[in-house]
């Protein structure tokens, strides 16, 4: 049997002159994470040159993980809930005939530099799929208490199903911490489809959730390599793989230290 190897890509903001605090959080690593609009344009032109239209996974999951044809789709997704995605980003992707996940971090709903209710609502209604990104979006999830990190889901995915009207069941995973009782905890929150920042196409069931690692898009990744991912090449993937493993080694060993230490080093532009 043919599994389906699904490739998720994540961005962030899309800004225009360096404006970093226009759109999403606003501390120094974020910006690593915000494209310019005009590069941001570039990324979707070379991805549409090399990849059919992005699949979303609500329709992946209702046809199934092992279809005859197409062994391998890949999905756009978008973390934090910034302005951009309304302003910016959405329209570009429906030019494309696609459709985007964008994951809210629901304490900042209608925040400077964040998505309204109302905003929230038109992506969903132009047909793109919304999804919880926690309440506070605590850097280190995993670090939590079990009893914020099930708040944390279980608001989240409230407020966002009552603000839309039907049962919200995707999330992504804010700061990149994973854990399993990350997952199950989302799980119990109603969450089917948990999304990761861990550079993979491997998949795990937890208590009835699907999880799905993301290959992360930073602000100087070019849109060639975009587009490699997104359609499927090795290399850089595992690139981003080896990179990861040498982050969470790294975080492992420093702890907290450790985000003190990609602040600087986004400063001076080495991470
Ligand atoms: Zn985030």
């Amino acid at each position: 049997m043919t599994v389906m190897e699904l490739i998720s890509l994540i961005y962030h903001d899309a800004i225009e002159g360096g404006a970093n605090e226009s759109s999403g959080f606003n501390w120094p690593d974020a910006a690593l994470y915000k494209l310019e609009v005009g590069v941001f344009d570039e990324h979707l032109q070379a991805i549409a040159r090399v990849c059919e239209r992005p699949a979303v996974i609500s329709d992946i999951l209702s046809a199934g993980l092992s279809p005859p044809s197409s062994p391998r789709k890949w999905m756009i997704t978008f973390d934090d809930g910034g302005v951009s995605a309304y302003t910016h980003i959405a329209e570009r992707l429906e030019e494309l005939g696609w459709r985007g996940h964008f994951f809210i971090a629901t304490d900042y709903i209608g925040a400077k530099g964040f998505m309204d209710r109302a905003q929230i609502r038109e992506l969903r209604r132009r047909g793109h799929a919304i999804g919880s990104h926690s309440c506070s979006h605590p850097l280190r999830m995993a670090s939590c208490g079990l009893r914020q990190i099930e708040r944390e889901w279980s608001a989240s995915v409230a407020l966002l199903s009552d603000l839309l009207g039907e049962r919200v069941d995707l999330a992504s995973i804010p700061g990149g911490q994973y854990s399993r009782r990350v997952a199950e905890a989302a799980a119990q929150a109603g969450v089917r489809s948990l999304f990761t920042s861990e550079p993979t196409i491997r998949r795990r069931q937890i208590a009835g959730c699907l999880t799905l690692g993301r290959y992360a898009i930073q602000r100087w990744t070019s849109p060639r390599t975009a587009a490699a991912i997104a359609s499927g090449k090795v290399v850089p993937r595992a690139r981003q793989a080896l990179l990861w493993l040498a982050k969470k080694i790294a975080k492992a060993a420093w702890g907290e230290h450790y985000l003190k230490f990609r602040e600087s080093m986004a400063r001076l532009r080495l991470y």
